[in-house]
Parts: C-alpha cells; sequence; structure tokens
C-alpha cells in the first residue's frame, strides 16, 4: 500500500526530468496516485509524453499557460471529466525574465514585477480556487507548492523572484486559512538549490551551489528525489493535521548564522 494509494492528483509545471514536478510526479506514481501532468505550452508535449510513458499508469497530459484563467478553468474541467475530483494539486511553476533577475533590483520594470507575480504567485491562488471544488467533491484534498529561501532574505540575482516568493509564501498561509473549513490544506516546501531549467536562468547559480556545500548542516543540497519525498508526505493523509506551512527541504542551510 503506498500513502497516495487510490488517491487523484494534479501536477502542474513539467518541463523536462529535471523538473521538481516530475520528480514529485514519479514519487508521487510510486506512492500509488492516479496523475494528470500539466505543462506550460505544445512546445513541452512531446517530452513530457516521453516522461509520463515512464510512469506506472498512463496519466492524463495536459498543456495549460497558468496566466490564462480559461486555460486554467479548462484544465480543471479535464480532470474532472477524468477523474471525477481531485485530492492534490503540486503547483511548480515560476517565471521571470532573464533581466528582472540579472539587472540591479532597483530597476526592475513595473512588467516585470508584474510577470513574475502573476506566473509564480498569483498562478497558485486560480489554481487553487479551480481545483478547491473538485478536492471538497472528495471530502478534501493538499495543495503543495514550492519556494525557496529567497523570500525572507537576499541572494545575489535572486531579485523579482524573491519578492514573488515571499507573496506565494503568504498565499499559502491565506489559502489555508480560507480552505480549511472545507478541509482542503495548503503548504510549501522551501527547496535547495537545485539544477533546473529555472535554477540555470540565476547567474551564479553554481556559486549558490558551492555555499550550500561549504555552510549548510549537511555540507549540500537537496536532493531533487528529497524534495519529493517530503511532498508525497504533504500530499497525503500523513501530514493530515498540517497546513499553512513551509517545510523547508534545504539540508538545514536555513538555520545558518554565518
Ligand atoms: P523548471 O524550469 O523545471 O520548472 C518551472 C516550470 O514552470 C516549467 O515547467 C515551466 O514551463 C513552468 N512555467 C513557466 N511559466 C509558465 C506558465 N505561464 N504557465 C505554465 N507553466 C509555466 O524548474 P524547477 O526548479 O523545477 O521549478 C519548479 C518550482 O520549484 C519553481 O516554483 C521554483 O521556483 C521552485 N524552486 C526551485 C528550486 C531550484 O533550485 N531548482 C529551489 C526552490 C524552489
Amino acid at each position: 500500500m503506498g500513502d497516495l494509494d487510490g488517491l487523484n492528483g494534479l501536477v502542474v509545471g513539467v518541463a523536462n526530468r529535471r523538473s521538481l514536478a516530475w520528480s514529485i510526479a514519479r514519487a508521487a506514481d510510486a506512492a500509488g496516485a492516479r496523475l494528470t501532468l500539466s505543462y506550460a505550452n505544445d512546445r513541452f508535449g512531446e517530452k513530457t509524453r516521453a516522461l509520463a510513458a515512464t510512469l506506472s499508469r498512463p496519466a492524463q497530459l495536459l498543456a495549460c499557460d497558468v496566466t490564462r484563467d480559461d486555460e486554467i478553468e479548462a484544465l480543471c474541467r479535464a480532470v474532472d471529466a477524468e477523474h471525477g475530483g481531485l485530492d492534490f494539486l503540486v503547483h511548480g511553476v515560476a517565471f521571470a525574465s532573464r533581466e528582472a533577475i540579472s539587472e540591479p533590483f532597483v530597476e526592475t520594470t513595473r512588467d516585470d514585477f508584474r510577470q513574475a507575480l502573476d506566473v509564480s504567485a498569483y498562478s497558485l491562488i486560480a489554481l487553487a480556487r479551480g481545483a478547491a471544488p473538485l478536492m471538497e467533491r472528495r471530502g478534501g484534498g493538499s495543495i503543495l507548492t514550492l519556494t525557496y529561501l529567497g523570500s525572507g532574505r537576499v541572494f545575489p540575482n535572486y531579485n523579482v523572484m524573491g519578492v514573488a516568493k515571499a507573496a506565494l509564501e503568504a498565499s499559502v498561509r491565506y489559502l489555508a486559512s480560507d480552505l480549511g473549513p472545507r478541509n482542503i490544506r495548503a503548504n510549501a516546501i522551501s527547496a535547495g538549490p537545485i539544477k533546473t531549467l529555472a535554477a540555470s536562468g540565476i547567474a551564479g547559480f553554481t556559486h549558490i551551489l558551492q555555499h550550500y556545500r561549504e555552510r549548510a548542516p549537511l555540507r549540500r543540497t537537496a536532493e531533487s528525489t528529497e524534495v519529493a519525498d517530503a511532498a508525497v508526505f504533504l500530499l497525503g493523509p500523513r501530514s493530515g493535521a498540517v497546513t499553512g506551512e513551509v517545510l523547508m527541504v534545504d539540508a538545514g542551510y536555513h538555520v545558518t548564522g554565518m
């Protein structure tokens, strides 16, 4: 018996095999879940299809640009038609323009700010709104997003993404409060730095990785499989009383002072 046996899950944000969303999808599949995988647009369709073929049970595959309310509504309708309700949602989506995370922070433009916050934070609220009625019909559910320590501390070149992560974490708390009476939980995992497509856009990312190897209590960063294991815990019944939480999965880096 897996922790997620018989549960229906929607995982948003698969781009390639390195995506944290994909690591979580693989672990959720191994734990028994039936999945829908969602990717930003058709450019990622083939890759996602090839990945999904390696899962132990067939997954529904759908494109969804999370800046489009109509696409989010269509995604939720299609999930409902396929699975008849939803038990968990994984939000693994973020974007900021290259300029916004390389120019000095004070130069952040209004458009770059709006785009980063829209894709990386507002999308969680929109997806939660679409998913909540599907979860309610299953007696409740679990919503999980992915964040980074740059929400509360300054990291080089993280810039507007740090502001977006602060908004994302606050959104988790407000969603937890709002949806809790419907037995829907909302949590985040704050992951240590892991080489993915999104991370490769951050100049000096290898320097940040090296810093974790030198300073984190465990002298390393987190592995994507460790993020995925924590995700399975937060998505399933074993974390039934946990909501509004940001779980640090970062080899302990966040406790260091210097
Ligand atoms: P990734 O590039 O694999 O995932 C980001 C995903 O966001 C991609 O699938 C991309 O297509 C999707 N996306 C961007 N704009 C979109 C849009 N408009 N509509 C739909 N999808 C869109 O990288 P990742 O590192 O796996 O990122 C997943 C999450 O994990 C992000 O929120 C990221 O900030 C967070 N995170 C990553 C790290 C890390 O070091 N990699 C650490 C902490 C948190």
